[in-house]
């Protein structure tokens, strides 16, 4: 595992790190959020990049995976939100911390000493930290959202927090959640004081998803993720560790609006790798699209067969030139891998600007976008206008310095270093421009 033991503390590094993800803010979000009080206050005591590049595919999951090891989806092994489970109708999430091939940043700084918290922070389920309240829905009949995350979490943690803000929660709607997170948040920042607290709030994107990228209730929400921060930012104060605290705040993609939705596998079906029992279930398959949203992940089930290799490429190029069909492109395994993806996957496609991709294998190639789905991401992540912020202030960083671009990788190094650790695997580099204080680490250029 390489290098886990603290390094002395260089002056002027932070002693607390809170980390807030505001899942799906983008590059496009800056001009409104400056206006507000928190956000404000956050970007000009501190430095912030304009642009982050994400990493393929553009979705949650593989993004805060390569956020937390500052590695690319090719080492640390998660490729999408989903799993490959073909024909179930909700795939198992990527939930748990065993999927992740390289240590987290959680992970080091908990053998480093430190006191972790991780608050809805994805793919963390059994994350070994002393505060975890794991993200995890249950995608099966009749299992408990209560037990799932009280078996995968920190149960008295938990319990205590439930007993504390639970009343904030009223169901799982995304606003409640992000309230009773950002509640938990503050009372671990004044009770525990965790040296690295990671907090992931949902109701931005969940928003976005629904109503559209720049839709109003998408600015409302910007307004009401600033009240928590100011929460959480208050916390800090009022305990006495403001000054010794470094505050992140960024976002993981953004969005383009869309019409239509593919159901990808309805192809496959047409094309003869995929077959349908009398109700329209799976029955048996050679080529299982995942669904990724803006893209999806052609497996083959016999990966070394080169007729089903041949034969799903050609469905694939012939949906591709298909003019209706919106497929912008096609990359095969040798293009995924140099995308370091690694090589689980067998193809990929990305749709046009509009479409988005489902796992359906029903009648219809092409239907209109739900009425509750107007925005994806999962796209290609240098597609102009598409890229996520990165905000950052306090203890360790600069006042004033400005980046154009970062990409994703170079975060989770600046995040060790600022804690005095290094992130042995990393692909990513230091982001030593925002930095009062050398780090120890020999920079690395970032690839
Ligand atoms: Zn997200």
């Amino acid at each position: 595992m390489g290098n886990i033991n603290k390094s002395p503390d260089p002056e002027g590094r932070a002693k607390y790190l809170v980390v807030i993800s505001l899942d799906g803010l983008s590059s496009a979000d800056l001009k409104i959020i400056k206006e507000l009080p928190h956000f404000k206050e956050i970007l000009e005591s501190g430095s912030h990049a304009r642009e982050v590049i994400g990493i393929y595919p553009t979705l949650t999951y593989p993004i805060h995976a390569s956020i937390i090891t500052g590695c690319y989806v090719q080492k640390h092994g998660i490729v999408a939100n989903t799993r490959l489970q073909p024909g179930r109708e909700k795939p198992e999430w990527f939930w748990f911390r065993k999927e992740i091939k390289v240590p987290p940043l959680y992970d080091i700084a908990r053998s480093a000493g430190l006191k972790v918290g991780t608050l809805l922070w994805p793919t963390a389920g059994n994350a070994k930290v002393h505060y975890n309240l794991p993200e995890i829905i249950p995608t099966k009949p009749r299992q408990s959202q209560l037990w799932l995350v009280l078996s995968h979490g920190t149960p008295l943690f938990i319990l205590d927090i439930l007993r504390r803000f639970g009343r904030l929660l009223k169901g799982i709607k995304r606003c409640n959640l992000d309230n009773f997170v950002a509640a938990s948040a503050s009372y671990l920042i004044r009770f525990k004081k965790p040296d690295l607290l990671l907090i992931h709030l949902l109701d931005l994107d969940a928003t976005r998803h629904r109503s559209g990228f720049q839709s109003a209730e998408a600015k409302r929400v910007l307004k009401e993720q600033d009240v928590r921060l100011g929460q959480i930012m208050k916390a800090a104060r009022d305990s006495g560790i403001f000054r010794e605290t470094a505050f992140i705040i960024l976002g993981d993609h953004a969005y383009l609006d869309v019409h239509h939705r593919i159901n990808i596998n309805t192809a496959l079906h047409h094309a003869g790798l995929i077959s349908l029992d009398g109700r329209g279930k799976l029955s048996r398959w050679k080529a299982w699209a995942n669904a990724c949203d803006g893209s999806a992940q052609i497996t083959l089930k016999d990966r070394d067969s080169k007729s089903d290799r041949d034969c799903t490429f050609k469905a694939l190029m012939e949906l591709k030139n298909n003019p209706h069909a919106g497929i912008e492109a096609v990359f095969d395994r040798k293009q995924i891998l140099e995308m370091r993806l690694g090589d689980s996957i067998d193809f990929i496609l990305e749709a046009k600007e509009g479409y988005c991709f489902t796992a359906s294998s029903g009648k219809k190639l092409i239907e209109p976008a739900k009425t509750d789905h107007r925005a994806a991401h999962g796209y290609l992540p240098d597609r102009k206008g598409y890229s996520s912020l990165f905000l950052a202030s306090g203890a360790g960083i600069k006042k004033g310095v400005v980046l154009h671009s970062i990409n994703i990788v170079d975060v989770g190094p600046t995040l060790a270093a600022l804690l005095g650790l290094t992130l042995p695997e990393a692909d990513g580099r230091i982001l030593t421009e925002i930095l009062k204080f050398k780090p120890q680490q020999k920079e690395k250029e970032s690839l």
